[in-house]
């Protein structure tokens, strides 16, 4: 024990800096971990560097060594990148929402519509599915079996009309958009998903024509779908995104594949937008609410450190406890105030019979104390409340009158305040043996 408190309060003196050296070798890691996750590179060099002025500032932690100070620094930079919290759909106030989705083809579009209909009609809403996507034959057609399974119907265009693909005329997207929201409306539909065309490289007439839909039905979210295989490409194509359409939020689909997700970090620290939610399979059930904090150690690959780390800093708590329980004892005069403290700190740790278990000679108190109830810590409480300050230092000064008078103020008999008293003497009693060091060894050059 007092190997670990020794090397605790040397822990707590320590006001130093972590090293350059060791900061730059765990920051090497994480630069390998973060590319091999396929991040952009220059989101990674960004990154590290914000990492590595926050390590060289930041103080030693007791809890910590070097390398798991920077990784949880690395972390919680990571975890604030991808958003922090969820970032929840914005609803418009007065319905229908509008969603708008964009995206390369093959990136997963149409597949989340159906995907987003299904969670939001189980959230007791009630979708509309546009098919503004008019550029492949079979893309209306995908977007009604997805609307089928999901149960949620699906507007589109007629056949033999300037807005359907096999009419001879090319379909007017917009137009389909347009009127797909207008009927959103006298329908009542709380909620109209647009599925949009997308094109296997960024291009201007992509573009042009998402943002003509944008602007024709004003959409209150603009969900860019990346798939998150994409690697280095992804912050070209999200920048491309975000310039030409604009989008209020992310999916990243195809997450169940092999991909670690750094596409998630490249679009995020790119673009500054949140990501909503993650697609994770062809199963229109395969989709989640993306939560940060998970990417985050998918991505570092790093769910063992995180968890250790994490383990570390309870036991440091621990540790903390303890070492304020051998200041209390080690103190040269132990007063009814500290009796308070330390009762109060029994009982905000939940387990005052572990913590007495940790101090030496205490196994007689601990004995004392087994059927501790408590309320009893109340009781105290309001008792030593009820004295003078005078009274708290000097306990010997409390006579009969001053006795009843602690005991009115505190709600408890004069026997109360007695048998408090009593305790608090042979507390006190004990104390001075250890602080003597009989109890105690090793305990010498401790800080009071
Ligand atoms: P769109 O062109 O953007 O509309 O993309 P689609 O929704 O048509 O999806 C393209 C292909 O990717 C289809 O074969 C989908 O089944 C598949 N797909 C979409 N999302 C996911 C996903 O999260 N995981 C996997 N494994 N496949 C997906
Ligand atoms: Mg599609």
């Amino acid at each position: 024990l007092s190997d670990r408190l020794t090397s605790t309060f040397k822990n707590l003196r320590t006001k130093g800096r972590l090293s350059e050296a060791d900061i730059d070798a765990t920051v090497r890691e994480i630069r390998r971990a973060l590319l091999d996750a396929d991040v952009a590179v220059q989101v990674v060099r960004a990154f590290t560097s914000t990492v590595r002025e926050r390590a060289l500032s930041a103080e030693v932690s007791g809890a910590l060594n070097p390398a798991q100070q920077v990784v949880k620094i690395v972390n919680e930079e990571l975890v604030a990148i991808l958003g922090g919290d969820n970032r929840p759909l914005t609803f418009a106030k007065a319905p229908p929402t509008v969603i708008l989705l964009a995206g390369l083809q093959g990136a997963g579009k149409t597949t989340l519509a159906g995907k987003l209909a299904l969670h939001l009609r189980g959230q007791g809403h009630t979708p509309l599915l546009v098919a503004a996507d008019l550029q492949r034959p079979n893309a209306v057609t995908q977007l009604k079996v997805v609307g089928e399974r999901a149960g949620v119907p699906v507007f589109a265009p007629h056949p033999g009309t300037a807005g359907h693909e096999g009419a001879g005329v090319p379909g007017d997207p917009v137009a389909v958009a347009r009127d797909g929201l207008a009927t959103a409306r006298s329908r009542q539909h709380d909620v109209v998903i647009v599925d949009t065309a997308g094109r296997l490289g960024v291009d201007a007439e992509l573009m042009q024509q998402a943002s003509d839909i944008r602007d024709a039905v004003d959409p209150d979210e603009i969900l860019f779908v990346i798939d998150a295989m994409i690697g280095q490409d992804a912050v070209a194509t999200a920048q491309a995104f975000a310039d030409g359409v604009g989008f209020t939020g992310v999916v990243l689909s195809k997450l169940d594949g092999d991909a670690r997700g750094g596409a998630a970090l490249s679009v995020a620290s790119v673009t500054g937008r949140p990501i909503l939610f993650a697609s994770t399979g062809e199963k229109l059930t395969d989709f989640e609410v993306f939560h940060p904090d998970r990417m985050a150690s998918r991505i570092l690959d790093m769910g063992d450190v995180l968890t250790l780390i994490e383990q570390a800093e309870k036991a440091f708590d621990a540790d903390q406890a303890e070492a304020m329980a051998a200041k209390l004892v080690s103190g040269d005069g132990f007063t009814l105030e500290d009796f308070l403290v330390q009762m109060q700190q029994l009982r905000k740790m939940g387990s005052m019979k572990k913590m007495l278990g940790m101090l030496p000679g205490m196994g007689q108190m601990r004995e004392a104390l087994d059927d501790f109830d408590e309320r009893e810590v109340d009781r105290i409480e309001a008792i030593v409340r009820s004295m003078t300050p005078a009274e708290r230092r000097a306990p010997k000064i409390i006579n009969g009158s001053r006795r009843a008078r602690i005991a009115r103020g505190s709600g408890t008999t004069a026997t109360d305040v007695n048998q408090l008293l009593d305790r608090f003497a042979g507390a006190q009693k004990m104390m001075a043996q250890m602080a003597k060091g009989g109890g105690m060894p090793g305990m010498a050059g401790m800080p009071g």
